[in-house]
């Protein structure tokens, strides 16, 4: 029972590292946010030693019945936060959930439709290297290089043509809401199955500031621990009707022992999601993000070459696009790590840059929401990121002014 810092110092340093990069940088990945202090205890509770194969009441071994418990108020409470018949919350990750949801519908060969990854799309959703670039035909649909939205007649065009047997709505990086609707019309139109995949957006959904999928689709995946903010990990919602055959493909079709330490953490981050300071804290998320666009389209920044995709943001993300600055991805990346801001290079529609480049940004607000952040407190971040993606910057001043920011917004100062 030796503590970490003395059984492995090494380790331990470099956890003690990253808290403190975390506590005195300002975390703007879109994907990444602040677990609570009460999830990452259940994480790292005695659960972690339990193998229970098999789903609450029928395990293949021994001793569940304390995990049956946690299993169960943690699907109980996704299936009440969503409205949601059924729901397995044992993926390990959301590559996993999808990875399971697409082995329960579909057989090798079969095609399937996803957003383009260079317009927004996850590796899962059929990039070429991926299991779902591997395993199944795959028609990638994209946005309208004029409005920067998801091209709706593109889709049903492509729907029709190359008769899917699964349509996968959803985003790693786009600004916009989906119509879930028009994404059904048409998986009926064809005899698809219609996926949602709201990864990214829902925390939104949880606190009503963005239109539900789980009405619309057949299945719904998710990650636990973006704008949801709970721990690394991922659940697949769906119809009573399809929750068997998703079942046995996460189990035993994909994975072994569940988790159990983190569906304990999945439990207590869902009750978190169901509280109205969730819902505040959703609230500043998004309107963090739309101050942070409505600052880089002004004109000094449009002057530089800095614009946003799409003209905003519904959500709680930003795309930058730097087609016309000087600063590429990477150049623009680095910068913003100088000052004291994490954020992702990202590629943006046509990028006319490689990959490991890029010639855009993607910006978030779900963490800084979750350190406490205002809307004056998102003005002044937006203007930090203004002025460093300017030809010349003051390095100094702006990292002052992060440090103060993430002075004013202590984050675990417990731990
Ligand atoms: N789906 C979407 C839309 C994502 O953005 C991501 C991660 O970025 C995933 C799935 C995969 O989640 P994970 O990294 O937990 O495998």
């Amino acid at each position: 029972n030796t503590p970490l810092h003395e059984l492995d110092p090494d380790v331990a340093a470099a956890v003690d590292a990253e808290l403190h990069r975390q506590q005195s940088t300002l975390e703007m990945i879109a994907s990444e946010n602040f677990a609570p202090v009460a999830v990452m205890e259940a994480q790292g509770s005695v659960l972690t030693n339990k193998y229970a194969e098999g789903y609450p009441g029928r395990r293949y071994y021994g001793g569940c019945e304390h995990v049956d418990v946690v299993e169960q108020i943690a699907i109980d409470r996704i299936k009440e936060l969503f409205g949601a018949e059924a729901a397995n919350v044992q993926p390990h990750s959301g590559a996993q959930a999808n990875a399971a949801a697409m082995f329960a519908l579909l057989k090798p060969g079969d095609t399937i439709m996803g957003l383009n990854l260079a317009h927004g799309g996850h590796l899962t959703h059929g990039m070429k290297i991926n299991f779902s670039g591997k395993l199944y035909n795959v028609v990638a649909y994209h946005v309208d290089e004029k409005t920067g939205e998801v091209d709706m007649d593109q889709v049903e065009r492509l729907a029709k043509e190359s008769q899917p047997k699964l349509i996968v709505a959803g985003w790693s990086a786009y600004p916009r809401q989906l119509d879930f609707a028009a994404f059904r019309r048409i998986a009926d139109e064809v005899g698809a199955y219609l996926m949602v995949d709201m990864a990214h957006f829902a925390g939104l959904v949880a606190a009503g500031l963005h239109p539900s999928p789980v009405p619309h689709a057949h299945v719904v995946t998710t990650t636990t621990h973006k704008t949801l903010g709970g721990p690394r990990g991922g659940v697949i919602l769906s119809t009573q009707e399809l929750a068997k055959k998703i079942n046995s493909a996460v189990f035993p079709g994909q994975q072994g022992g569940p988790l159990e330490h983190v569906i304990a953490a999945k439990a207590v981050s869902f009750k978190v999601a169901a509280s109205e300071e969730f819902k505040e804290r959703q609230q500043r998320t998004v309107d963090g993000a739309r101050i942070l666009a409505e600052r880089l389209v002004q004109d000094d920044a449009k002057a530089v070459g800095v614009d946003v995709l799409s003209g905003g943001t519904d959500v709680h993300l930003v795309l930058v696009d730097l087609r016309n600055s000087e600063l590429d991805g990477q150049q623009a990346e680095d910068r913003l790590h100088e000052v004291g801001i994490t954020v992702n290079r990202n590629a943006v529609p046509n990028d006319p840059r490689p990959p490991m480049v890029t010639s855009g940004l993607r910006i978030g607000t779900p963490a800084l929401a979750t350190r406490g952040f205002q809307a004056e407190d998102f003005r002044e971040v937006a203007d930090v990121i203004a002025e460093a993606l300017k030809p010349s910057y003051d390095a100094e001043s702006l990292k002052a002014r992060v440090s103060a920011l993430a002075a004013k917004h202590p984050l675990y100062p417990s731990l």
